[in-house]
Protein backbone atom coordinates (compact mmCIF):
# COMPACT_ATOMS: atom_id res chain seq x y z
CA UNK A 1 0.00 0.00 0.00
CA UNK A 2 0.84 3.62 -0.67
CA UNK A 3 -0.26 5.90 1.87
CA UNK A 4 -0.43 8.81 0.77
CA UNK A 5 -3.33 10.24 3.72
CA UNK A 6 -1.13 11.67 5.86
CA UNK A 7 -3.02 14.72 6.79
CA UNK A 8 -5.84 12.39 8.01
CA UNK A 9 -3.31 10.75 10.22
CA UNK A 10 0.32 9.35 10.39
CA UNK A 11 1.97 6.04 11.41
CA UNK A 12 3.86 6.02 14.62
CA UNK A 13 7.21 6.34 14.08
CA UNK A 14 9.01 3.53 16.21
CA UNK A 15 11.19 5.60 17.89
CA UNK A 16 8.16 6.99 19.31
CA UNK A 17 6.83 3.36 20.04
CA UNK A 18 10.19 2.41 21.95
CA UNK A 19 9.59 5.46 23.99
CA UNK A 20 5.80 5.16 25.36
CA UNK A 21 5.98 1.38 25.20
CA UNK A 22 7.57 1.00 27.98
CA UNK A 23 5.15 3.37 30.26
CA UNK A 24 2.39 1.11 28.86
CA UNK A 25 3.85 -2.45 29.67
CA UNK A 26 5.05 -0.96 33.14
CA UNK A 27 3.45 -0.21 37.08
CA UNK A 28 -0.54 2.08 36.41
CA UNK A 29 0.51 5.33 35.87
CA UNK A 30 -1.60 8.62 37.89
CA UNK A 31 0.22 11.28 38.57
CA UNK A 32 -2.37 12.64 40.72
CA UNK A 33 -1.13 9.43 42.99
CA UNK A 34 0.75 10.64 45.99
CA UNK A 35 2.48 7.10 46.08
CA UNK A 36 5.82 6.28 44.44
CA UNK A 37 3.98 5.08 41.21
CA UNK A 38 2.43 8.18 41.14
CA UNK A 39 5.54 10.62 41.65
CA UNK A 40 7.27 8.13 38.39
CA UNK A 41 3.91 9.39 36.60
CA UNK A 42 4.45 13.31 37.34
CA UNK A 43 8.20 12.94 36.83
CA UNK A 44 7.14 11.65 33.07
CA UNK A 45 4.64 14.20 32.76
CA UNK A 46 6.99 16.90 33.62
CA UNK A 47 10.23 16.19 31.57
CA UNK A 48 7.38 15.92 29.10
CA UNK A 49 6.25 18.73 29.61
CA UNK A 50 9.85 20.38 29.81
CA UNK A 51 10.44 18.93 26.35
CA UNK A 52 7.69 20.18 24.87
CA UNK A 53 7.38 23.85 25.97
CA UNK A 54 11.31 23.72 24.97
CA UNK A 55 10.59 23.16 21.84
CA UNK A 56 7.76 26.01 21.00
CA UNK A 57 10.18 28.48 23.16
CA UNK A 58 7.21 28.78 26.02
CA UNK A 59 7.05 28.02 29.97
CA UNK A 60 5.47 24.50 30.76
CA UNK A 61 2.69 26.47 32.66
CA UNK A 62 1.71 27.85 28.82
CA UNK A 63 0.63 24.47 27.95
CA UNK A 64 -3.07 22.61 28.37
CA UNK A 65 -2.38 19.27 27.10
CA UNK A 66 -5.68 17.80 25.66
CA UNK A 67 -7.31 14.60 24.27
CA UNK A 68 -6.48 16.18 20.51
CA UNK A 69 -6.64 19.59 18.51
CA UNK A 70 -10.18 19.58 18.33
CA UNK A 71 -10.37 19.73 21.95
CA UNK A 72 -7.76 22.19 22.02
CA UNK A 73 -9.77 24.62 19.40
CA UNK A 74 -12.66 23.69 21.16
CA UNK A 75 -11.17 24.97 24.58
CA UNK A 76 -8.84 28.12 22.83
CA UNK A 77 -12.38 29.39 21.40
CA UNK A 78 -15.33 28.28 23.76
CA UNK A 79 -13.33 29.01 26.90
CA UNK A 80 -12.47 32.80 25.46
CA UNK A 81 -14.34 34.39 28.37
CA UNK A 82 -14.52 37.89 27.06
CA UNK A 83 -16.94 39.66 24.87
CA UNK A 84 -16.48 40.87 21.56
CA UNK A 85 -16.68 40.72 18.09
CA UNK A 86 -14.77 37.11 16.41
CA UNK A 87 -12.58 37.41 13.11
CA UNK A 88 -12.34 34.28 11.45
CA UNK A 89 -11.42 32.40 8.02
CA UNK A 90 -14.46 29.98 6.67
CA UNK A 91 -11.08 27.96 5.58
CA UNK A 92 -10.90 26.70 8.98
CA UNK A 93 -11.45 23.14 10.47
CA UNK A 94 -15.08 22.13 11.39
CA UNK A 95 -13.59 21.85 14.96
CA UNK A 96 -13.11 25.44 15.16
CA UNK A 97 -15.69 26.28 12.81
CA UNK A 98 -18.42 24.30 15.15
CA UNK A 99 -16.95 25.56 18.14
CA UNK A 100 -18.05 29.20 16.51
CA UNK A 101 -21.21 28.39 15.68
CA UNK A 102 -22.23 27.65 19.21
CA UNK A 103 -20.61 31.02 20.15
CA UNK A 104 -22.81 32.67 17.33
CA UNK A 105 -25.39 31.15 19.38
CA UNK A 106 -24.78 31.83 22.67
CA UNK A 107 -25.54 35.58 20.83
CA UNK A 108 -21.37 36.47 19.90
CA UNK A 109 -21.01 38.54 16.57
CA UNK A 110 -18.60 36.31 14.41
CA UNK A 111 -17.21 37.52 10.75
CA UNK A 112 -16.46 34.73 8.50
CA UNK A 113 -13.96 35.33 6.02
CA UNK A 114 -13.59 33.91 2.20
CA UNK A 115 -9.91 34.15 0.44
CA UNK A 116 -10.31 35.50 -3.10
CA UNK A 117 -11.15 33.15 -6.37
CA UNK A 118 -8.76 30.17 -6.53
CA UNK A 119 -6.56 31.62 -3.13
CA UNK A 120 -6.18 29.57 -0.46
CA UNK A 121 -5.65 31.68 2.40
CA UNK A 122 -7.15 35.09 3.91
CA UNK A 123 -4.89 37.77 3.48
CA UNK A 124 -4.41 41.06 6.16
CA UNK A 125 -5.99 43.68 4.29
CA UNK A 126 -9.26 41.42 4.56
CA UNK A 127 -8.73 41.15 7.92
CA UNK A 128 -8.25 44.57 8.49
CA UNK A 129 -11.02 45.58 6.37
CA UNK A 130 -13.42 42.99 8.53
CA UNK A 131 -11.69 44.33 12.38
CA UNK A 132 -14.27 46.77 13.82
CA UNK A 133 -14.03 48.26 16.99
CA UNK A 134 -15.59 45.88 18.95
CA UNK A 135 -13.59 43.31 17.93
CA UNK A 136 -11.31 40.95 20.48
CA UNK A 137 -10.61 38.12 18.62
CA UNK A 138 -8.76 36.49 15.66
CA UNK A 139 -9.14 33.27 14.19
CA UNK A 140 -6.63 31.44 11.80
CA UNK A 141 -4.85 28.28 10.63
CA UNK A 142 -1.24 29.06 9.86
CA UNK A 143 -1.33 26.29 7.19
CA UNK A 144 -4.90 25.08 5.34
CA UNK A 145 -5.43 20.60 6.12
CA UNK A 146 -6.68 20.40 2.24
CA UNK A 147 -4.66 22.33 0.01
CA UNK A 148 -1.73 22.98 2.35
CA UNK A 149 -1.41 26.61 1.59
CA UNK A 150 -0.18 28.80 4.32
CA UNK A 151 -1.75 31.59 5.91
CA UNK A 152 0.46 34.81 6.93
CA UNK A 153 0.76 34.27 10.37
CA UNK A 154 3.75 36.57 11.10
CA UNK A 155 1.75 39.51 9.21
CA UNK A 156 -1.46 38.92 11.33
CA UNK A 157 -0.02 38.49 14.49
CA UNK A 158 2.04 41.81 14.24
CA UNK A 159 -1.43 43.39 13.36
CA UNK A 160 -2.86 41.56 16.05
CA UNK A 161 -0.32 42.87 18.61
CA UNK A 162 -0.34 46.80 16.96
CA UNK A 163 -4.20 46.51 17.50
CA UNK A 164 -3.95 44.85 20.86
CA UNK A 165 -6.49 41.58 19.95
CA UNK A 166 -6.36 37.75 20.76
CA UNK A 167 -5.10 35.70 18.41
CA UNK A 168 -5.79 31.83 18.44
CA UNK A 169 -3.90 30.09 15.34
CA UNK A 170 -4.69 26.37 14.72
CA UNK A 171 -1.39 24.87 13.92
CA UNK A 172 -2.09 21.78 13.08
CA UNK A 173 -1.52 21.38 9.20
CA UNK A 174 1.85 23.81 9.68
CA UNK A 175 3.49 21.65 12.44
CA UNK A 176 6.57 19.59 11.07
CA UNK A 177 5.84 20.59 7.59
CA UNK A 178 7.33 24.45 8.10
CA UNK A 179 9.94 26.32 10.05
CA UNK A 180 8.08 28.56 12.06
CA UNK A 181 8.74 30.16 15.49
CA UNK A 182 6.04 31.36 18.26
CA UNK A 183 5.30 35.14 17.57
CA UNK A 184 4.51 36.91 20.40
CA UNK A 185 1.21 38.06 18.51
CA UNK A 186 -0.21 34.84 19.12
CA UNK A 187 -2.16 34.41 21.86
CA UNK A 188 -3.18 30.86 21.64
CA UNK A 189 -2.56 27.93 19.27
CA UNK A 190 -3.59 24.04 19.33
CA UNK A 191 -1.60 21.05 17.89
CA UNK A 192 -2.20 17.10 17.76
CA UNK A 193 -0.09 14.07 17.91
CA UNK A 194 -0.72 11.92 15.35
CA UNK A 195 -0.31 14.36 12.53
CA UNK A 196 3.60 13.98 13.22
CA UNK A 197 3.74 10.77 14.20
CA UNK A 198 2.83 10.75 17.73
CA UNK A 199 0.17 8.60 19.59
CA UNK A 200 -3.52 9.25 18.89
CA UNK A 201 -5.64 11.11 21.17
CA UNK A 202 -3.48 13.90 22.21
CA UNK A 203 -2.83 17.22 21.41
CA UNK A 204 -2.31 20.58 23.20
CA UNK A 205 -3.31 24.30 23.73
CA UNK A 206 -0.63 26.83 23.74
CA UNK A 207 -2.09 29.60 25.91
CA UNK A 208 -0.47 32.94 26.14
CA UNK A 209 -0.30 36.98 26.36
CA UNK A 210 -3.07 36.35 29.22
CA UNK A 211 -5.33 35.27 27.45
CA UNK A 212 -8.84 34.81 29.07
CA UNK A 213 -9.63 30.95 29.13
CA UNK A 214 -11.95 29.52 31.33
CA UNK A 215 -12.04 25.96 31.45
CA UNK A 216 -14.08 23.68 29.38
CA UNK A 217 -13.55 20.21 31.00
CA UNK A 218 -14.59 20.35 34.68
CA UNK A 219 -14.31 18.02 37.49
CA UNK A 220 -10.39 17.63 38.21
CA UNK A 221 -7.49 19.62 39.80
CA UNK A 222 -5.12 18.14 37.37
CA UNK A 223 -3.74 21.11 34.87
CA UNK A 224 -4.38 23.94 37.31
CA UNK A 225 -8.14 23.49 36.91
CA UNK A 226 -7.54 24.08 33.25
CA UNK A 227 -8.64 20.96 32.07
CA UNK A 228 -9.91 18.35 34.36
CA UNK A 229 -9.20 14.54 33.78
CA UNK A 230 -6.17 12.35 34.13
CA UNK A 231 -3.66 12.98 31.83
CA UNK A 232 -2.50 10.49 29.19
CA UNK A 233 0.62 10.11 30.33
CA UNK A 234 1.98 7.93 27.73
CA UNK A 235 0.61 9.49 24.83
CA UNK A 236 2.03 12.77 25.99
CA UNK A 237 5.97 10.95 26.39
CA UNK A 238 4.88 9.87 22.93
CA UNK A 239 4.28 13.41 21.82
CA UNK A 240 7.20 15.12 22.90
CA UNK A 241 8.99 11.93 21.71
CA UNK A 242 7.67 12.99 18.32
CA UNK A 243 8.25 16.51 18.32
CA UNK A 244 11.83 15.86 18.91
CA UNK A 245 11.87 14.27 15.65
CA UNK A 246 11.13 16.98 13.46
CA UNK A 247 13.58 17.82 11.62
CA UNK A 248 14.31 20.41 8.49
CA UNK A 249 16.01 18.09 6.11
CA UNK A 250 12.48 15.81 6.25
CA UNK A 251 10.87 19.30 5.60
CA UNK A 252 12.94 19.82 2.44
CA UNK A 253 12.84 16.55 1.39
CA UNK A 254 9.32 15.96 1.19
CA UNK A 255 9.18 19.34 -0.17
CA UNK A 256 10.93 17.96 -3.45
CA UNK A 257 9.46 15.01 -3.35
CA UNK A 258 6.15 16.67 -3.70
CA UNK A 259 7.35 18.83 -6.79
CA UNK A 260 8.45 15.90 -8.59
CA UNK A 261 4.49 14.13 -7.60
CA UNK A 262 3.07 17.54 -9.35
CA UNK A 263 5.74 17.28 -12.03
CA UNK A 264 4.88 14.00 -13.29
CA UNK A 265 1.42 14.03 -13.60
CA UNK A 266 0.84 17.53 -14.99
CA UNK A 267 3.56 15.91 -17.82
CA UNK A 268 1.80 13.22 -18.72
CA UNK A 269 -2.07 14.20 -17.65
CA UNK A 270 -3.89 17.30 -19.58
CA UNK A 271 -6.66 19.32 -17.77
CA UNK A 272 -5.51 18.88 -14.46
CA UNK A 273 -5.20 21.48 -11.83
CA UNK A 274 -3.38 22.43 -8.64
CA UNK A 275 -4.86 23.85 -5.90
CA UNK A 276 -2.82 27.00 -4.69
CA UNK A 277 0.29 25.77 -6.33
CA UNK A 278 1.66 29.39 -6.54
CA UNK A 279 0.55 29.91 -2.99
CA UNK A 280 3.40 29.51 -0.14
CA UNK A 281 2.34 25.91 0.98
CA UNK A 282 3.55 23.68 3.53
CA UNK A 283 5.98 20.62 1.81
CA UNK A 284 3.36 17.63 2.00
CA UNK A 285 0.34 18.42 0.42
CA UNK A 286 -0.91 18.14 -3.36
CA UNK A 287 -4.62 18.85 -4.12
CA UNK A 288 -5.21 18.12 -7.62
CA UNK A 289 -8.41 18.58 -9.64
CA UNK A 290 -8.55 16.04 -12.83
CA UNK A 291 -11.46 17.44 -14.68
CA UNK A 292 -13.89 15.91 -16.22
CA UNK A 293 -13.92 12.46 -13.71
CA UNK A 294 -15.24 12.18 -10.16
CA UNK A 295 -12.86 12.60 -8.06
CA UNK A 296 -14.81 9.91 -5.87
CA UNK A 297 -14.39 7.68 -8.29
CA UNK A 298 -10.65 7.79 -8.69
CA UNK A 299 -10.56 7.64 -4.98
CA UNK A 300 -11.92 3.82 -4.86
CA UNK A 301 -9.83 3.09 -8.16
CA UNK A 302 -6.67 4.00 -6.18
CA UNK A 303 -7.75 2.75 -3.13
CA UNK A 304 -8.08 -0.71 -5.61
CA UNK A 305 -4.86 0.10 -6.82
CA UNK A 306 -3.27 0.42 -3.45
CA UNK A 307 -2.87 3.86 -3.29
CA UNK A 308 -4.81 5.40 -0.83
CA UNK A 309 -5.47 9.15 -0.83
CA UNK A 310 -8.69 11.49 0.04
CA UNK A 311 -11.70 13.27 -1.07
CA UNK A 312 -11.82 16.67 1.01
CA UNK A 313 -11.19 16.21 4.90
CA UNK A 314 -10.73 12.86 6.74
CA UNK A 315 -13.95 14.32 9.26
CA UNK A 316 -16.34 14.57 6.15
CA UNK A 317 -14.92 11.97 3.64
CA UNK A 318 -17.56 9.12 4.33
CA UNK A 319 -19.81 11.66 2.19
CA UNK A 320 -20.19 12.28 -1.34
CA UNK A 321 -19.89 16.07 -0.67
CA UNK A 322 -16.98 17.77 -2.61
CA UNK A 323 -14.59 19.87 -0.19
CA UNK A 324 -16.31 22.65 1.18
CA UNK A 325 -12.46 23.93 1.44
CA UNK A 326 -12.72 24.10 -2.20
CA UNK A 327 -15.84 25.62 -2.81
CA UNK A 328 -15.02 28.17 -0.73
CA UNK A 329 -11.97 28.93 -2.28
CA UNK A 330 -14.65 29.86 -5.62
CA UNK A 331 -13.94 26.57 -7.39
CA UNK A 332 -17.34 25.34 -9.09
CA UNK A 333 -18.71 22.16 -7.87
CA UNK A 334 -17.66 19.94 -10.21
CA UNK A 335 -14.08 21.09 -10.09
CA UNK A 336 -14.14 20.68 -6.44
CA UNK A 337 -15.79 17.36 -6.88
CA UNK A 338 -13.20 16.36 -8.96
CA UNK A 339 -10.30 16.87 -6.48
CA UNK A 340 -8.48 14.99 -4.48
CA UNK A 341 -5.86 15.09 -1.98
CA UNK A 342 -2.64 13.54 -1.55
CA UNK A 343 -0.63 14.01 1.62
CA UNK A 344 3.17 12.30 2.24
CA UNK A 345 5.25 11.92 5.17
CA UNK A 346 8.83 12.14 6.34
CA UNK A 347 8.22 8.24 5.46
CA UNK A 348 7.22 8.47 1.73
CA UNK A 349 10.00 7.91 -0.15
CA UNK A 350 11.02 8.27 -3.86
CA UNK A 351 9.89 4.70 -5.18
CA UNK A 352 6.68 5.19 -3.55
CA UNK A 353 5.50 8.41 -5.09
CA UNK A 354 6.91 7.31 -8.57
CA UNK A 355 4.69 4.58 -8.41
CA UNK A 356 1.86 6.52 -7.09
CA UNK A 357 2.13 8.95 -9.56
CA UNK A 358 2.04 6.27 -12.63
CA UNK A 359 -0.84 4.45 -10.91
CA UNK A 360 -2.63 7.74 -10.77
CA UNK A 361 -1.99 8.73 -14.42
CA UNK A 362 -3.13 5.60 -15.27
CA UNK A 363 -6.61 5.29 -13.57
CA UNK A 364 -7.26 8.70 -14.76
CA UNK A 365 -6.80 7.73 -18.23
CA UNK A 366 -9.10 4.72 -17.77
CA UNK A 367 -11.99 6.93 -15.89
CA UNK A 368 -11.55 9.45 -18.83
CA UNK A 369 -12.16 6.31 -21.13
CA UNK A 370 -14.94 5.20 -19.75
CA UNK A 371 -16.72 9.02 -19.13
CA UNK A 372 -16.32 10.43 -22.22
CA UNK A 373 -14.79 7.62 -24.56
CA UNK A 374 -11.12 9.47 -24.78
N1 LIG B 1 -7.14 21.28 12.81
C1 LIG B 1 -6.72 20.83 11.64
C2 LIG B 1 -6.16 21.80 10.64
C3 LIG B 1 -6.79 19.47 11.33
O1 LIG B 1 -6.36 19.01 10.13
C4 LIG B 1 -7.34 18.58 12.30
C5 LIG B 1 -7.50 17.15 11.97
O2 LIG B 1 -7.67 16.74 10.85
C6 LIG B 1 -7.75 19.10 13.52
C7 LIG B 1 -7.65 20.46 13.74
C8 LIG B 1 -8.31 18.19 14.59
O3 LIG B 1 -7.26 17.39 15.12
P1 LIG B 1 -7.51 16.08 16.02
O4 LIG B 1 -7.65 14.94 15.07
O5 LIG B 1 -6.27 15.98 16.86
O6 LIG B 1 -8.71 16.32 16.85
Amino acid sequence: MIYLDNNATTSLDPQVWKAIEEIYCGPPLNPSSIHQFGQKAKGYLQSSLNQIAKYFQVSPGELILTSGATEAINLLIQGFSQKGHIVCSSLEHPAALQALTKMEAGGRAVTYLSPHPFKGAITLSQIEEAVREDTRLLIFMAANNETGVKTSIEDIADFALRRNLFLIVDGVAALGKDEWKMHPGISGMCFSSHKIHGPQGVGLCIVRNHYPLSPQIVGGAQQKGRRGGTENVAGVVGFAKALSLIDSQAISRMNQLRNQFEERICQCLPDVLIHGKEEPRVCNVSNIAFLGIEGESLLIQLDLAGVLASHGSACTSGGLLPSRVLLQMGLPKEMAQASLRFSISRFTTEVEIGQAAEIIINSVINLRKLYHGK
